[in-house]
């Protein structure tokens, strides 16, 4: 005799596959957020984390003991791991190594499981890393820059890109500051890209020099905004969108409508708590149209003089 058919199922999550251990662990001391939050969050925040990032070189922030333990940055694939996947790619040094990238949502939780906080994608895919498909503007304002002023500088670089025909996006960082997302399609060459951002800032801070500084010496940082153009290059990374941050009350890198930035109090205005609520009851992705925009740097260069 056959045993009676179990009751279907409920589909499972892909990363239902993924067991998180210790997941009572506290990972955020100040704020008694656990490990298994922690899954519970990119979990509930993987439609939107997930696409831009998979099939990306993405490093990550690990703290296995917590954010008050010891963090480390890897980019690097281990032993043990079975949903990410490989890629051999050439090194700043030259030598080879092997990479990790996100495919799905079993990789990202199995990242998590090892203790992965924060990530951080390269500007490029694992297949063709020689190619940015992104410029990005990291505003780091000094100290005593108030948050208002970070908001204006935003919008002034934005100002200067649409002057020059091209259309860029705004992320809060769950930090300090906030990233200019220049999408690129078709890709570009990364010698194109990390000239353009560097001229770019440069001419930023020679047209606005009491507001933005184009070097990154610390000395002449005081009361104005770095425009830090050096994560433009190959091997150089942004935080994710939605990626968590691995300080006090979990502050999330978050994308924004221009249109709303200036609601905004802080770059860490939003959180672990209230992030996925803000994704359940958003009608429209604030980067809604990204992926259409079809723009390049060749006229732009010619443009800058660069
Ligand atoms: P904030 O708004 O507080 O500046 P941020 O994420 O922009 O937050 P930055 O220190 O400006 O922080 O760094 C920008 C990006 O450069 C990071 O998101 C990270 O991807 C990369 N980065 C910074 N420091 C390192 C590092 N030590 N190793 C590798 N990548 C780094
Ligand atoms: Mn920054
Ligand atoms: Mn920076």
């Amino acid at each position: 005799d056959r045993a009676p058919a179990k009751p279907a199922r409920k589909t499972p999550m892909a990363s239902d596959e993924i067991t998180i251990t210790h997941p009572g662990r506290v990972v955020f001391p100040n704020d008694g957020i656990t490990k298994q939050d922690v899954a519970d969050y990119y979990k509930a925040v993987m439609p939107w984390f997930l696409p831009p990032v998979a099939d990306r070189p993405m490093p990550m922030l690990r703290c296995p003991g917590g954010i008050g333990e010891h963090c480390f940055f890897q980019k690097h694939t281990m032993a043990g791991l079975h949903h990410v996947g490989t890629a051999k790619l050439k090194e700043e040094t030259g030598a080879q190594a092997v990479y990790l990238y996100p495919k799905d949502e079993a990789g990202l939780l199995e990242l998590v499981q090892f203790g992965a906080i924060e990530f951080h994608p390269w500007g490029s895919h694992v297949k063709t890393p020689d190619k940015a498909d992104r410029v990005i503007f990291d505003l780091d304002p000094g100290d005593n820059v108030a948050w208002k002023r970070v908001i204006a500088a935003a919008r002034m670089v934005r100002g200067f890109l649409k002057q020059l025909g091209l259309e860029s996006f705004v992320r809060t960082t769950g930090g300090k500051g906030l990233h200019v997302v220049v999408p690129l399609a078709p890709a570009a060459k990364w010698e194109t890209v990390r000239t353009f951002a560097r001229g770019f800032a440069e001419a930023m801070a020679e047209a606005h020099p009491l507001e933005f500084v184009a070097t990154a010496s610390k000395k002449v940082r005081g009361g104005k905004i770095y425009l830090d153009y050096l994560r433009n290059g190959r091997g150089a990374t942004a935080v994710a969108s939605y990626s968590l941050r691995a300080r006090a009350g979990a502050p999330v890198a978050v994308p924004v409508r221009w249109d709303d930035l200036g609601k905004l109090k802080s770059g860490a205005d939003f959180t672990i708590h209230t992030v996925p609520k803000r994704l359940a009851r958003q009608k429209k992705d604030p980067w809604e149209g990204i992926d259409a925009v079809k723009q390049g740097l060749d006229e732009v260069m010619e443009q800058l003089g660069l």
